[in-house]
């Protein structure tokens, strides 16, 4: 690994731009730390042909093989402006700043499992999180009320994190199920997509049986949604597996299509997503329109965003994107990868346990 440390000149902010450049093999992650880093220094992301028209264009455009993908449409300029514009959350000064935004408030954690408490591995059955992650989410629940929000089924989504006393919403967020500490453990049961149960089976078994002529892929039933992911699919089979699922829904209007990093996702035609799921959680909380919350929640995929959009539409919270390389988002900060998120979920609980003990 090569760290540089660059400071690049910014006349129109008056001052240098301490940039600490990390080169890890393929992958260039870019930390930048200046009092003046939420200020735009370029011009956005956005490039000429860079909203995808297609669902396989899409499809390429959320599951980046090699970092070079990115860096053929992002520019160095570019990726150092995706920074400035959704700093790292533990950057000198933004973590600061995000606990100076809870003064007063009751910070509630919001967290995405893949990709944001457990690295994304081939096989979606063995996506882990390590032990170290496990107690400073244990941790972080002693101080906050914390909500896992996956994808995943439930059940599956609770066999990885292990962690008595969360809420787990499962499926996007249409199955949740949990004791309300609120309200003296009273019984909090929402799954908005029951009526659907059959008709995902259905479909389950048709894309079982489909997937099977295309090596790698794998079809995941998550209770109130189906998965197929792609990460072990030869690239060149994508668009062969993409036009296969797209057949299958065609006869079902009633569900649709998302996609994710390295996953086709099919869900019911409903308008319920992580976003909802949120808003729902932090009502049942007691939190409906409150002052005295901070919604704070972290994710890495595209289903994240409804949830971002959500926070930053209610004027109300923080969305942090675990990503390492630039995408198109509605979160405010950002962290590189779960490791990060490990850290700042630690340093969050240290500044609790210090402001319990100096207030
Ligand atoms: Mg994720």
């Amino acid at each position: 690994m090569v760290k540089q440390n660059l400071l690049i000149s910014d006349g129109k902010l008056g001052g240098g731009l301490a940039i600490s450049l990390e080169i890890l093999g393929e992958d260039t992650c870019l930390e930048i730390s200046s009092s003046s880093s939420r200020r735009k220094l370029m011009k956005s992301e956005s490039q000429p042909g860079g909203k995808v028209a297609t669902f396989l264009a899409s499809m390429r455009d959320s599951s980046p093989t090699r970092f070079r993908d990115t860096t053929d449409r992002f520019g160095t300029d570019e990726r150092i402006s995706w920074v400035v514009r959704h700093p790292s959350a533990l950057a000198l000064g933004m973590f600061d700043q995000i606990v100076h935004a809870s003064r007063g408030k009751q910070i509630v954690m919001f967290l995405d499992y893949d990709g944001t408490l457990s690295p994304i591995v081939e096989d979606p059955d063995r996506a882990f999180m390590s032990d170290e992650m496990r107690e400073a989410v244990k941790d972080t629940a002693k101080y906050f009320p914390t909500a896992i929000v996956s994808g995943r089924c439930r059940d599956k989504v609770y066999s990885f994190v292990r962690v008595a006393g969360l809420i787990y919403a499962g499926s996007h967020g249409m199955d949740i199920k949990f004791r309300n500490k609120k309200s003296r453990g009273e019984a909090v049961s929402f799954q908005p997509a029951s009526e659907y149960l059959p008709m995902i089976d259905e479909v389950y078994q048709i894309l079982l049986e489909m997937m099977e002529s295309i090596p790698g892929a794998k079809v995941e039933t998550n209770k109130y949604c189906l998965a197929v992911h792609f990460r072990c699919v030869d690239e060149n089979k994508w668009s062969v597996l993409a036009e296969q699922v797209r057949s299958v829904l065609k006869g079902y209007p009633k569900l649709k299509l998302t996609h994710g990093r390295k996953v086709i996702e099919i869900r019911p035609a409903i308008e319920w997503d992580k976003g909802k799921a949120v808003e729902f959680l932090l009502k049942s909380l007691g939190y409906a329109n409150s002052d005295d919350v901070l919604p704070v929640y972290i994710g890495d995929d595209q289903t994240d965003e409804d949830a971002f959009k959500m926070l930053r539409d209610r004027g109300q919270g923080v969305g942090i994107i675990v990503s390492r390389v630039p995408k198109e988002t509605d979160a405010s900060y950002s962290l590189q990868d779960p490791s990060e998120v490990m850290h700042f979920l630690r340093r969050l609980v240290e500044w609790k346990q210090y402001s319990n003990l100096t207030y």
